[in-house]
């Protein structure tokens, strides 16, 4: 097993010919929690999109966990256990935050919907669902409905559903968005609990998670790699400063 799970080389898309992402070399390290910051339109949401298959790169090379997965479907990738998260995961209204855990189970096992009729596996799914609510701080708002939840809490809901599916690496895509300060503080010691024995890597824009999270973070601006490095190393660097902390 390599300490690199995560590795892109030349990853290149462009957009009739406008470069969204240009030559982008990442490597993300097995267990760290990786941050991808920059300004609006640096290309961060473009990346996790080539990173998860929603886009083909135009060029370039990605590979995770020792496989090259560049021409992969996403349902492949999220199979191998690169999961993205909130984008993409899918939380019904008006099931149950718990029936919600339930379905995420039960199609991560890749069955149909009609498991209920099985009061075994019923159970089972039943059992699972209510440790992850348990691990998301969720418990007590398991039989309200997921559209009930306040926001913070509805975020937590999502992980829960992309721990459903035990991903090896997470790709949350601005976790604490539009959260009050409580809300923040709960999804930074949230992520860094579902960050033990897995990668994450993350978008975000508040930089004090961005500090207090992330082991390495990579500055992207124009689609380009700005600087890598830890907070102290990024922070202090003109470049960085001048295209995005100073702004
Ligand atoms: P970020 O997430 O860092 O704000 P994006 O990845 O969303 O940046 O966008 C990077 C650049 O690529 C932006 O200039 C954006 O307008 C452009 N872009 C993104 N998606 C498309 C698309 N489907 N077609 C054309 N241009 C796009």
């Amino acid at each position: 097993m390599t300490d690199t799970i995560l590795e892109t080389r030349g990853m290149t898309k462009e957009f009739l010919g406008f470069v969204a992402v240009g030559d982008v070399s990442l490597q993300i390290r097995r267990g760290s929690i990786h941050g991808l910051i920059g300004p609006n339109g640096a290309g961060k949401t473009t990346c996790f999109n080539l990173l998860t298959k929603f886009l083909p790169p135009t060029r370039g090379e990605i590979r995770f966990d020792g496989r090259d997965i560049t021409r992969m479907k996403p349902a492949e990738v999220a199979r191998l256990g690169l999961v993205r998260s909130f984008q993409i995961s899918a939380v019904f209204p008006h099931l149950t935050v718990l029936e919600n855990v339930r379905v995420a189970l039960q199609r991560a096992r890749g069955g149909s919907f009609d498991f209920w009729r099985s009061d075994r596996l019923l159970r089972q799914y039943d059992q699972r669902a209510r440790e992850l609510l348990d691990d998301v701080g969720l418990a007590s708002y398991a039989g309200l409905t997921a559209g009930q939840l306040p926001y913070g809490r509805k975020r937590a809901l999502e992980i829960a559903t992309t721990l459903a599916l035990d991903p090896v690496m997470m790709l949350l895509d601005e976790p604490t968005a539009g959260m009050t300060a409580e809300d923040v503080d709960r999804i930074v010691a949230l992520v860094r609990r579902v960050a033990q024995g897995r990668t994450v890597l993350m978008v975000e824009h508040n930089l004090k998670v961005v500090e207090g999270l992330c082991d390495t973070i990579t500055v992207l601006t124009r689609g380009r790699v700005l600087a890598e490095g830890d907070y102290a190393t990024v922070s202090r660097n003109p470049e960085v400063v001048a295209a995005y902390l100073g702004t």
